[in-house]
């Protein structure tokens, strides 16, 4: 995971009143979403009362995502996959599993979780907030986050509904969500990795967001594992190259590592991560070596 800018909102989320067709549609969904939702007698909107306005954005969320990756996981989806404009916090209701699930999907096993407790409400009146939209891969979506999203509430972890709590207007403002969202929060220091592919959690967010959106599943380690092998290697060449004095090596080897490092380059944020462990360098630093044009 890595920190990305937020694409800005198009005029029609900030224009009122609008005569954009396609906010207008909006708007009507959001008000036809808010005369389901009763909490008196417990009624609440379901999944498919939310019609997908949010594809039509899907494009500036892939292109925020350093040109197409998933938020969570940090795979290239645009190649073979379409990939969704995903809810962080559910719109349609919420989910608390009682077992971590199967994280061996080597030969596309599914997770096989137990529910703990799952129902209704979710975040309704941020299904159309444009700072509740990411782009995600359908593993990390689908298969895995589904409906969940832990948070801590006045010190309590609420990772559900309860007979405590029940999402309603503004609850969003008095909660530290444990998943994290790499447009508001920089990730990287949650998490760290090894020179095979495995991701460790280093705080309470990075564990549950490993979990949530199962980051430690085979397939996803083996997938990192290739780019890990090609910055070990590189790490190599540049240690070589600076004990020999060698310059030009060093450079060249610098130039790859950065390249693997760019926003853009699959598992980006394995990588800085392995660079600082194994060469103590910064990503910045290289980003300013070509801009001085030194690499
Ligand atoms: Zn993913």
């Amino acid at each position: 995971m890595i920190a990305y800018q937020r694409p800005q909102a198009p005029p029609e989320f900030s224009r009122n009143p609008t005569k954009d067709k396609l906010w207008k549609k909006i708007e009507k969904t959001r008000d036809d979403i808010r005369i389901a939702v009763d909490y008196q007698s417990n009624q609440y909107p379901e999944s498919k009362d939310f019609s997908d306005h949010w594809t039509n954005y899907k494009h500036l969320f892939e292109e925020a995502q350093g040109r197409g990756k998933c938020i969570y996981c940090e795979s290239r989806i645009t190649g073979s996959a379409y990939g969704a404009v995903e809810h962080y916090r559910p719109k349609a209701g919420l989910t608390k599993f009682m077992n971590r699930g199967n994280r061996d999907d080597l030969r596309n096993q599914l997770p096989k979780r137990k529910f703990l407790k799952q129902g209704k409400p979710g975040y309704w009146w941020l299904a159309y907030d444009w700072n509740n939209w990411l782009y995600s891969c359908d593993r990390c979506n689908s298969t895995w986050k589904g409906n969940q999203f832990p948070v801590i509430k006045q010190g309590e972890h609420m990772p559900m509904f309860s007979t405590h709590w029940t999402p309603a207007e503004g609850a969003e403002r008095q909660e530290k969500p444990l998943l994290l969202n790499p447009f508001n929060t920089n990730p990287s220091p949650h998490f760290r990795f090894d020179e095979v592919g495995n991701i460790l959690p280093k705080s309470m967010e990075g564990w549950q967001t490993i979990e949530v959106c199962g980051l430690d599943r085979k397939k996803l380690v083996r997938e990192r594992f290739l780019v890990a092998s090609a910055i070990m290697r590189q790490i190599d060449a540049y240690i070589i190259a600076a004990s020999d004095n060698h310059l030009e090596l060093e450079k060249a080897s610098l130039k790859e590592l950065l390249a693997l490092c760019k926003d853009s380059a699959s598992f980006a944020g394995m990588a800085r991560d392995l660079l600082k462990g194994y060469a103590e360098l910064d990503y910045v630093d290289l980003l300013h070596l070509e801009k001085d044009g030194l690499i």
